[in-house]
């Protein structure tokens, strides 16, 4: 467990500060749950062939002879808090984030610990795989955000209770036929946790398994099409992924669409956020039949790949530059409407030449760029400016928006 000290805390207050700005723009309300929950929660939930429930939970008896344990994860103590308060009588669609400590009794090495702290976020109520892709959308924003982007998305569907029972069998078929090479743990764990196995990071285990079947190509018809407009809405809004079909989570909730988000800067914890859809979770808690969706995002992780001396105070977005009273005005309009919808950005207000603008976008540290001038006015189209590498697009002002969304 390690301490949080002086020197380093700009970076944990940068990191919480950007997700909550970036998380605010989508809709997404601070749950603060204790730390401590009733054991059961977390095996009922978590599961009790997983990892974390078999081997990873600091669990002890209160003076009462309760069995207590400090919250391993985020998503089931957020359940449990949504179901006692009945927070779905209050709207369709409940989202929540959250910040905080969690506790795993692991082998501590980099990117590892027993107290580690998670950013999270669930949003509740809504099947349609839009919600999916708006989740996906929102952890790339935060990414971006923080100036992360050696990091690749990998999704995959882990189907239904209709589809994964049949396709389980098959798995636990084929590996019984191998078991010999697979490690001890996966010779152990394959008729309970088959999935798992596809997972393990075992080099032998891994190459025996090459050819296993996977769950995508056994997905029931009503799966298969949410992962496929899951897809389509990645690519309509410009958020880049890989379809990782061996990609399992150690957490028994999940269905349908999982990811995790990977990174190669870390050695072995590659792993810097994770999260999926655990439809049927809240019904078997005890609450409403409603779906859900969520992410975790490991702050320790991201610590370690952001450099602690680097000014941390957060970019603007876009910095439009402006020549002529007409285009001023069109400037400042354009600004005040993107600071409405959540973008930060700026513009000159001392009736400075385009050069000093200019300079100005620079040192205040600008995504990108905006030059409106005459004719921009009489087209409505612009040159959209990302600074870091030069790159230009023609944009649309009324729709600015819509073009810089995806890229921020
Ligand atoms: P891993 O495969 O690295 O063990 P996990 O599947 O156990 O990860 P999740 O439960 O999905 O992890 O948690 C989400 C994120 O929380 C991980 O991607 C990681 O960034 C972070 N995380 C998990 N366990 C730890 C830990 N012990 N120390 C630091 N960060 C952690
Ligand atoms: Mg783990």
């Amino acid at each position: 467990m390690n301490d949080v000290l002086p020197d380093v805390v700009n970076v944990w207050q940068f990191l919480e500060q950007a997700a909550r700005e970036v998380f605010a723009v989508y809709g997404f309300t601070e749950i603060r749950t204790p730390v401590l929950e009733k054991t059961e929660l977390f095996c009922r939930s978590i599961g009790e062939t997983t990892d974390i429930v078999e081997k990873e939970m600091y669990t002890f008896a209160d003076k009462s002879g309760h069995s207590m344990t400090l919250r391993p994860e985020g998503t089931a103590p957020v359940m449990r808090s949504f179901i006692q308060n009945r927070l779905a009588a209050r709207d369709p669609v409940t989202k929540l984030c959250y910040i905080g400590p969690m506790f795993r009794y692991e082998r501590p090495q980099k990117g590892r610990y027993r107290q580690f702290h998670q950013i999270g976020a669930e949003a509740i109520g809504v099947e349609d795989p839009r919600i999916d892709a708006q989740i996906l959308l929102m952890l790339h924003h935060f990414f971006t955000r923080i100036g992360i982007s050696a990091v690749s998305l990998e999704i995959n569907s882990l189907g239904c209770p209709v589809c994964r029972p049949d396709y389980r069998g098959q798995l636990i078929q084929y590996l019984e036929e191998l078991l010999e090479p697979l490690c001890a743990e996966c010779q152990r764990r394959y008729q309970t946790n088959p999935l798992r196995v596809l997972d393990c990071k075992v080099e032998a285990c891994r190459l025996a398994t090459a050819d296993a079947p996977a769950m995508i190509d056994h997905l029931c018809g009503d799966c298969d099409q949410h992962f496929s407009q899951v897809r389509h809405y990645l690519d309509l809004l410009n958020v880049p992924y890989v379809v990782n079909a061996r990609m399992v989570r150690g957490l028994d909730y999940y269905v349908r669409t999982t990811f995790e988000l990977v990174t190669d800067q870390l050695g072995s914890q590659n792993a810097v956020a994770a999260g999926g859809r655990y439809d049927g979770l809240i019904e078997s808690l005890g609450g409403p039949a409603l779906p859900g969706i969520g992410f975790a995002i490991g702050l320790e992780r991201l610590v370690l790949m952001l450099d602690k001396d680097a000014d941390r105070t957060l970019l603007p977005e876009l910095f439009i530059a402006a020549l002529g009273s007409e285009a001023v005005e069109k400037a400042f309009v354009l600004m005040s409407k993107l600071q409405a919808q959540g973008v930060h950005a700026e513009m000159d207000f001392h009736g400075k030449s385009l050069k000093a603008q200019m300079r100005r976008a620079d040192k205040l540290g600008a995504v990108h760029t905006l030059i409106i001038g005459d004719e921009e006015l009489r087209s409505g189209q612009a040159q959209l400016k990302k600074m870091a590498d030069g790159s230009q697009v023609s944009v649309h002002l009324d729709s600015l928006l819509k073009t810089l969304r995806p890229k921020i």
